[in-house]
C-alpha cells in the first residue's frame, strides 16, 4: 500500500481521478465513516504533517544581494577603490577600512532582514488553516496540518482545500484554482470517473491543496497531503516570501539615491578645489596634491553616506508588525502598517464586529391567533445547524439563538431532529438571505429575512407583518422570518417556488461591544469616518449604528437603492452615508472604489468568499480570523484574530505610531551626515596644513566617521523605533496622501543643527590642535586629540538632538521623560563605548584616537547642549508662523 506505508512519494503519480469510489475506499482503506482516531494518528506518524511548503523562502544571497545593492552603498565601494588607485601605500589602509564597512553594514543589514522576516513569516502561522474532517462518523474541525491520506474530508463555500482529494459528494461545488493553474474562473467540479491520462487541469473529480472553493459544497478523500499534493511538487510556482518594501522606504530609497548623487558632485567639487589649493600653497605637484585629497573627498563621501538608516528602518518595521500582532492585528502585507496610518474611512462590518454575536431571541410574533408558537418552534429547531450540546448549541450565533430559544421553549431540538430526518438542505447564504431544509414525509422549513422570506409566502397580510418587522427592527433587534411547505420531495436550490406558509417572526438581540463604542469615537475624534455596511436589516442597522455613536448625517440606505444609483449619486451617498443595510458584496466592492476614486484610503472588512475583490480593491483588507472564511483571509492585508472593530481602530494607532518613528528616526540621523559634509567643506576651504607633514588638516578620520555613523547613530537611533505614542495621536487628522517625508519644518531643523555641528566640530578641532602644538607637544598627538574631541562633540550633540527628536511636537513632556526607557539605555551604551573609544588602546590603535582629559569631555557635553535651546527657539518661531497663519 503506497500511501501508507510513510512512502508516499508516488502516490501522486496515482491516477486517482480514473478510480470509482469503492476502488478508491479499498486502496486508501477507509470505511463509510472515514477513518478512526488511532488509524489517523498513525497516518500522520507514517506520512508526516499536512504542510504544504509556503513558498520559496529567500536564500541568504539574495538577502545580502539586497543590502550590496544600495545606491549608497555603491558610492562607499567606488570611495574605497578610488583611495586604493589613488595611493597604492597610503590608500590601502583607508580603502580596507571602506569594505570593511560594506562588510559589517551588509552583515548587520542581512541579520536585521532576516529577523524581519521571521517574524513576518511567523505572523503566517498564528492564522493557522483549519480542515473539516469526518473520523469515526464525527465532524470534527481539525488543523490543517493533522489531515492525512484516506481523510474523509468535508468542503464549503470560503474554505482553502486542505489536501489533494478524490470528490466523493457534491452540491453545486464550484473550485477556483488559480494557485495551481494559474486559471482564476471558478471550475464547476463533478463525480464522473475519468481516463487514467486526464490532464490536470481537467480532473473535474479531483480537489487540490491550495485551491479555492467558492460555491457550493462537497466531500472528498484526500489522497495525498503536504510535499506530495500537486501544489507541494510545484512548489517554483508559489507565492514568494512578501517584500519589505513600504511606499515610505521605497520613497527613502528614492531620496537615499537622489542623496548619493548630490554626494559624487560633492565629493568630485571637493576633490577639485582640495587640489588646486594644495598645488597653490605648497607647491607639490599634481599627481601629490591628487593623492592627499583625495582622502578628503572620501572622508567626505563616507560621512556624508547615513549608512546606518536602512537597518533603522527594518528595525522599525519589525517592531510596528510585532506590535501589532500583540494588539491582535496580524499583517499579512508589510505596506499596510504604513497605510493603516493614512486611514481615511474605515468600512465595517456589524455583527460579530462591532457587537458581540452573542444573540439571543428577545421576543417572536405570530401572524394569526390560529398559527400555533410550536410550529414556529419547531421550525427553528430543524431549520438551524446549530449543535444542541449540554451547555447549548454551538455553531452560527444566529442559529445558536434559535435552538436555544427553541429549547428553552420546550421543544427538545436533538430529538425532533431524529424524528424529522433531513433530507435536504440549501444552506444560508449571505447572498440568498435564507436557508431552507427538507425533512422526511415531504414538510419543507425555511428562515431567513423577512422581506425575502414572505414575499414567497401567500395567504398572507404582508403589510402587516412588516410594520412588526419594523417595530422590532427599530428597537435593534434581528429580526427573522420563518415558513413552511408541504408535499415537496426535494428542494430547488435555483428558486424555492411560492407558495409558503408563512409561521411567524423571532427577533433577537445582538449587543453592541462595550469596546468598539470608544474605539469608534476615538477613530470619529481621528478624523476617520466609520461607515457600517450589513446584511441586516436597514431599521437594525440604524438603531444599532445609533448605539454604537456612528456619526449618520443622512439616513441608511439599502443595497436595492443603491443598485439603483447612478455613479453621481453613488459617489455622494458614498461619501455622506455612514449606514449601509441588506448590502451584497458587489455594493462593497463599488464603494471601496467610489471612496478612493474621492481620494481616501479605505479600510474594509469582510468574511466572506464574495468579500475578496473588495478586500483586495481596498488599501487595508481587513479579513476576520475567527469567523473569515480561507479566501478572504487570503485577499486581505491584515487578519484580526478577534474579529474586533476596537483591533482595527488599535492598529491604525500603531500605523501612525510607526510612521512618526520611521521620520524621527530620519530627523535625527540626517543633520550629523550633512554636518559631516560641511565640516568636510568647511576644513577644506578654510584648515590650515598640517604643521609637519604640510598636507591638508582632516578634522576626522575616515574610522572615526564611520565610527559615528554606524556606531553612534546607530545606538542611538534604533531606541527611537521604541518611542510612545505621541500624545493626540488619534486626536489629529489622517496624513494626506502624497505629504513629503520631512515637512518643511523638518528640513529647516535639521539644516540649522547640522550647521551648528559642523561649526563645533571645526572650532574644537582648531582649538585643541593649536592649544596642544603650542603646548610643545608633537603634531601627530594634537591631530589625534582634535580629532578626538571633534568626534565627541558630533556625539553629544547627537545625544541630545536625540532627546529632540523623541517627538516631532513640543516639549519632550508631552510624550514623558520615561515613557521610553530604551533611549536611555541607548545613550547609556553609547557613552560606554565612547569611553572605550577613548581609553582602550586598541581602540586608538583602530581609529586613530587618543585619550582626553575631562576639561575636553566638558567642552563637548557643553557644545552638544547648545543644540537644546536652538531646537526651543525654532518651535518657538514655528509656533508664531503657525499663530500667524491661522489669523
Ligand atoms: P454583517 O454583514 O454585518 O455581518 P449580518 O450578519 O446581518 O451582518 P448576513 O449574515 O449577510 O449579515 O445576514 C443577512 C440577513 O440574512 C440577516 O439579517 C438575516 O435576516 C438573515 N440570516 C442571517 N443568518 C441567517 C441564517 N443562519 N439562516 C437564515 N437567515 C439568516
Amino acid at each position: 500500500m503506497p500511501v501508507l506505508n510513510g512512502n508516499n512519494s508516488n502516490n501522486q503519480l496515482t491516477p486517482w481521478h480514473s478510480y470509482d469510489v469503492e476502488a478508491l475506499r479499498s486502496e486508501l482503506q477507509v470505511g463509510i465513516d472515514g477513518l478512526t482516531a488511532e488509524d489517523a494518528k498513525a497516518r500522520l506518524g507514517t506520512c508526516g504533517p499536512n504542510e504544504i511548503p509556503k513558498g520559496r523562502k529567500t536564500t541568504v544571497w539574495e538577502l545580502i544581494w539586497g543590502q550590496i545593492n544600495n545606491p549608497l552603498v555603491w558610492v562607499l565601494i567606488g570611495a574605497g577603490l578610488v583611495a586604493m588607485a589613488a595611493d597604492p601605500v597610503g590608500g590601502l589602509k583607508n580603502g580596507l577600512v571602506i569594505f570593511g564597512v560594506v562588510v559589517l553594514n551588509t552583515v548587520i543589514g542581512t541579520l536585521q532582514e532576516g529577523k524581519a522576516r521571521k517574524a513576518i513569516e511567523a505572523l503566517d502561522q498564528m492564522v493557522p488553516d483549519r480542515a473539516i474532517v469526518i473520523r469515526e462518523g464525527q465532524n470534527l474541525d481539525v488543523d490543517a496540518r493533522e489531515v492525512v491520506p484516506g481523510d474523509r474530508i468535508q468542503l464549503a463555500s470560503g474554505d482553502r482545500v486542505p489536501a489533494d482529494a478524490r470528490l466523493i459528494a457534491i452540491k453545486g461545488l464550484m473550485v477556483e484554482e488559480a494557485s495551481l493553474t494559474g486559471e482564476s474562473v471558478p471550475i464547476e467540479k463533478s463525480l464522473t470517473v475519468l481516463e487514467a491520462k486526464t490532464d490536470l487541469g481537467d480532473q473535474l473529480n479531483m480537489v487540490f491543496a491550495g485551491t479555492m472553493v467558492v460555491a457550493g459544497t462537497g466531500h472528498a478523500i484526500v489522497t495525498s497531503t503536504g510535499a506530495q499534493t500537486q501544489l507541494g511538487l510545484i512548489s517554483s510556482m508559489l507565492r514568494n516570501a512578501d517584500h519589505l518594501d513600504t511606499p515610505l522606504t521605497k520613497a527613502m530609497a528614492k531620496l537615499g539615491k537622489t542623496v548619493s548623487l548630490g554626494i559624487i558632485v560633492l565629493a568630485i567639487a571637493m576633490l577639485v578645489v582640495g587640489v588646486w589649493r594644495t598645488m597653490a600653497s605648497t607647491g607639490v605637484p599634481f599627481t601629490k596634491a591628487f593623492q592627499e585629497t583625495v582622502l578628503f573627498a572620501i572622508s567626505l563621501a563616507v560621512g556624508a553616506i547615513p549608512e546606518g538608516l536602512p537597518a533603522l528602518i527594518t528595525i522599525a518595521l519589525a517592531i510596528g508588525v510585532q506590535r501589532m500582532a500583540k494588539r491582535r492585528a496580524i499583517v499579512r502585507k508589510l505596506p499596510a502598517i504604513e497605510t493603516l496610518g493614512s486611514t481615511t474611512v474605515i468600512c465595517t462590518d456589524k455583527t460579530g464586529t462591532l457587537t458581540q454575536n452573542k444573540m439571543t431571541v428577545e421576543t417572536h410574533w405570530l401572524p394569526s391567533p390560529d398559527r400555533a408558537v410550536e410550529e414556529l418552534i419547531l421550525a427553528s429547531a430543524l431549520c438551524n445547524d446549530a449543535s444542541p450540546t449540554s451547555e447549548g448549541a454551538v455553531g452560527d450565533p444566529t442559529e445558536v439563538a434559535l435552538a436555544d430559544w427553541a429549547e428553552k421553549s420546550g421543544g427538545n431540538v436533538g430529538f425532533v431532529r431524529d424524528k424529522h430526518t433531513r433530507i435536504d438542505a440549501i444552506p444560508f447564504e449571505s447572498e440568498r438571505q435564507y436557508m431552507a431544509t427538507l425533512h422526511k414525509g415531504g414538510t419543507a422549513y425555511k428562515k431567513g429575512a423577512p422581506e425575502v422570506v414572505l414575499s414567497r409566502c401567500s395567504g398572507v397580510d404582508a403589510a402587516t407583518a412588516l410594520d412588526r418587522v419594523h417595530a422590532m427592527a427599530d428597537d435593534g433587534l434581528r429580526v427573522l422570518a420563518l415558513a413552511k411547505k408541504e408535499g415537496l420531495s426535494a428542494l430547488n436550490h435555483e428558486d424555492p417556488g411560492d407558495g409558503w406558509t408563512f409561521l411567524g417572526l423571532v427577533g433577537m438581540i445582538d449587543p453592541p461591544r462595550p469596546e468598539a463604542i470608544e474605539a469608534i469615537g476615538r477613530c470619529q475624534r481621528a478624523g476617520i469616518s466609520v461607515k457600517m455596511i450589513t446584511g441586516d436589516h436597514r431599521a437594525t442597522a440604524s438603531a444599532i449604528a445609533k448605539e454604537l455613536g456612528i456619526k449618520q448625517d443622512r439616513p441608511a440606505l439599502t443595497g436595492h437603492e443603491l443598485s439603483d444609483m447612478d455613479d453621481e449619486a453613488f459617489a455622494q451617498a458614498a461619501a455622506r452615508t455612514s449606514v449601509f443595510a441588506r448590502v451584497a458584496p458587489e455594493h462593497k466592492l463599488r464603494l471601496v472604489k467610489t471612496l478612493q476614486k474621492q481620494g481616501n484610503v479605505v479600510a474594509m472588512t469582510g468574511d466572506g468568499v464574495n468579500d475578496a475583490p473588495a478586500l483586495k480593491q481596498a488599501d487595508i483588507g481587513v479579513a476576520m480570523g475567527i469567523t473569515g472564511t480561507a479566501v478572504s483571509k487570503d485577499a486581505s492585508d491584515v487578519v484580526l484574530t478577534d474579529d474586533n472593530f476596537a483591533t482595527i481602530a488599535a492598529a491604525v494607532e500603531e500605523g501612525r505610531r510607526v510612521y512618526d518613528n520611521l521620520i524621527k528616526s530620519l530627523a535625527f540621523i540626517l543633520p550629523t551626515n550633512l554636518s559631516l559634509a560641511i565640516t568636510f567643506g568647511i576644513a577644506l576651504v578654510f584648515f590650515p596644513f598640517d604643521a609637519v607633514t604640510r598636507e591638508l588638516l582632516l578634522p576626522m578620520a575616515p574610522m572615526q566617521l564611520l565610527w559615528i555613523n554606524m556606531v553612534a547613530s546607530v545606538a542611538l537611533g534604533v531606541p527611537l523605533a521604541f518611542e510612545a505614542m505621541e500624545r493626540g495621536i488619534m486626536d489629529r487628522g489622517p496624513r494626506a496622501p502624497g505629504t513629503p517625508i520631512l515637512a518643511k519644518n523638518l528640513v529647516v531643523r535639521t539644516a540649522v543643527v547640522a550647521v551648528l555641528m559642523a561649526a563645533a566640530a571645526c572650532m574644537v578641532f582648531m582649538w585643541e590642535y593649536r592649544t596642544i602644538l603650542a603646548n610643545g607637544l608633537p603634531d601627530e598627538l594634537a591631530r589625534r586629540e582634535a580629532q578626538t574631541l571633534a568626534v565627541n562633540t558630533l556625539t553629544f550633540f547627537q545625544i541630545f538632538y536625540l532627546l529632540m527628536c523623541r517627538t516631532l511636537q513640543g516639549p519632550i513632556k508631552s510624550i514623558g521623560w520615561f515613557s521610553n526607557k530604551a533611549i536611555y539605555a541607548g545613550i547609556g551604551a553609547l557613552l560606554l563605548l565612547q569611553a572605550a573609544f577613548v581609553y582602550v588602546p586598541s581602540m586608538n590603535v583602530l581609529f586613530e584616537t587618543a585619550p582626553i582629559d575631562l576639561r575636553s569631555w566638558l567642552i563637548a557635553g557643553l557644545c552638544g547642549l547648545t543644540v537644546v535651546p536652538v531646537i526651543y527657539a525654532i518651535r518657538k518661531i514655528e509656533e508664531r508662523a503657525q499663530r500667524n497663519e491661522a489669523h
